[in-house]
């Protein structure tokens, strides 16, 4: 067993995001230790270049680093994200489009009300229940605000980002290497192995091997360290989760920025579109069970007035899953070679970003041993499959019948692991949710008011649509004026994306 002591070399294999990500959480972890982090990359084997919206905990990555937004967005033509939309998942009355907010600390005073009025629903009353009227995030992501308040707002407000994967990429090189991380371009056949099965050196395209003491698997779907060198056992998703391809496509940006990323229902899947400061991200996620690649990407081109365009799309493959060990041996998988969830909540870079820093504890506190090893992997597991619950509650509570692909995801019976059928019965039983998640220890996963969104935003309600019939007061939230006001704190998206360029060029020339 590689002890702390013994390390003096960690070679990360792969060069995405997740590569990146890694490299530099562990350099920063280990700085002032003596260990040489090194970064190799193949010079065949580009990295996917897709994923561009985040979580709001990818600024505890930047905040770690000291890496300001207006150092990095701009570099990354980035933007804010106060949530996402989805559009058609629901055929409920009043439910055609309900929004999943970032919480930001205002929701301590909204989200009581937002339950009182979830729970008479439940009961039959006719009250608003869609939680678009009672979090500030959604009043911002709708009104193009940027999730940044002003000085004499005494809230805290939570976002995440949108941002160009590929330049991002770029961007994570330039700090690594002002870190002192080194970075190496090289193609791997395969690694070695010793006689304890621990690896012992990669082995190039040329011949020559690198050794390492320890080694981070960041080779995405090809898994080159995790999966082909070590065989570690794999967990699939696909009986829970149905699609496994992808399709993507840029549009040109208007004069307004949203600061939300839409997801709509499609035939077949959903659409994500992701504003960016200089065009649309646009995607079609979809299974290949039920419909072919070219028939998904007319739907797309068709959805996106593209269909006489010459505008290239790119089509992608998608394994879901999880490996049972994420830490094997003197090997850490990072990013898509440890797994991936469909990008429904955008969770993947989140993900590796907690698998990076949770290992960098283990590592600061010099425990490498097989005990640590456990603990470690059934956290990241537990992550995984926490963060799989929620997104097939997506899929469970679709109430469309328009398709085979949308029937078969409602009835989908693997689709419902038992936390997810005690959440569902907690809530048709008009129980306390929150009480529930809290027993169930999944709160750090999914907070309480993101579950109260998906499920009231479905309009997961006993005969909803007879009770309510023509009567408008569903839609009038009881909070008054209260959120349009808090909005007028902040101030308008590009505005505000401007002002980091000219902040950034001030910075520079002092
Ligand atoms: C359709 C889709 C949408 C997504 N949307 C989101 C989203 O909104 N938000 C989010 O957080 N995530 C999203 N993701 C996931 C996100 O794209 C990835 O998590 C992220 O890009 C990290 O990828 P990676 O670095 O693990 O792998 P890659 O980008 O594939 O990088 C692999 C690296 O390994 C190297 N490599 C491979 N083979 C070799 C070899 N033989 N020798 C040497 N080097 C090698 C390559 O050169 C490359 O540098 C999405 C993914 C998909 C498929």
């Amino acid at each position: 067993m590689t002890t702390q002591g013994s390390l003096k070399k960690i070679l990360v294999v792969g060069g995405g995001s997740a590569g990146w990500m890694a490299a530099l959480l562990i350099a920063h972890s280990v700085k002032d230790k003596g260990i040489q982090v090194s970064v190799i990359e193949s010079e065949t084997v580009g990295v996917i270049g897709v994923g561009e919206g985040s979580t709001p905990v990818m600024k505890r990555f930047f905040d770690t680093l000291d890496i300001q937004e207006s150092e990095w967005m701009p570099e990354c033509n980035a933007t804010y994200k106060s949530g996402i939309a989805f559009d058609g998942w629901s055929t409920k009355s009043g439910h055609d489009s309900y929004f999943h907010p970032f919480v930001t600390m205002v929701d301590n005073l909204t989200l009581p009300p937002f339950i009182d009025n979830v729970k008479a629903r439940l009961q039959g009353a006719d009250v608003c229940a869609l939680p678009n009227k009672f979090f500030l995030s959604a009043h911002l992501a709708e009104n193009n605000l940027a999730p940044i308040a002003n000085h004499n707002f005494p809230f805290f407000t939570t976002y995440g980002y949108h941002f160009d994967a590929m330049l991002l990429g770029k961007f994570l090189r330039k700090k690594a290497l002002q870190m002192g991380i080194e970075h190496i371009r090289a193609h791997i056949n395969n690694a070695r192995l010793d006689d304890q099965g621990n690896i012992a050196a990669v082995v190039l395209a040329d011949g020559n091997e690198l050794a390492a003491d320890f080694f981070i698997d960041c080779s995405g779907f090809s898994a080159l360290l995790i999966d082909k060198a070590l065989k570690t056992p794999f967990v699939s998703y696909a009986d829970n989760l149905l699609n496994d391809s992808a399709i993507a496509m840029p549009t040109d940006i208007g004069e307004k920025i949203p600061t939300l990323t839409v997801s709509t229902a499609m035939k077949h899947g959903w659409a994500w579109k992701i504003p960016l400061q200089n065009r649309f991200g646009n995607g079609y996620v979809y299974s290949s069970a039920f419909t072919t690649a070219d028939q998904a990407e007319h739907e797309l081109r068709e959805k996106l007035g593209l269909l006489e365009s010459d505008t290239q799309a790119r089509h992608l493959k998608m394994k879901l899953g999880r490996v049972e060990k994420h830490w094997n041996k003197n090997c850490l998988a990072v990013g898509l070679s440890q797994g991936f969830l469909e990008p429904l909540e955008a969770t993947a870079l989140y993900l590796t970003q907690m698998t990076a820093a949770i290992f960098c504890l283990f590592l600061e506190k010099g425990d490498m041993s097989a005990q640590a090893q456990q603990i470690y992997n059934q956290e990241i597991n537990d992550y995984f499959d926490g963060h799989r619950n929620y997104i097939i509650a997506h899929y469970k509570t679709n109430t469309r019948t328009d398709t085979e692909y949308w029937k078969a995801n409602a009835a989908n019976l693997h689709a419902i692991p038992d936390s997810l059928k005690q959440i569902f019965a907690t809530w048709l039983e008009g129980g306390d949710l929150g009480d529930e998640i809290r027993r169930q220890k999944i709160e750090k996963y999914y907070p309480v008011a993101s579950w109260y969104a998906l499920l009231a935003g479905m309009g997961m309600f006993p005969d909803v649509e007879r009770r309510l019939g023509q009567n408008t007061s569903s839609q009038t939230s009881p909070l008054g004026d209260f959120i349009p006001r808090c909005a007028l704190n902040f101030r308008d998206h590009r505005t505000v994306l401007s002002a980091q360029v000219q902040t950034e060029a001030h910075s520079m020339a002092a």
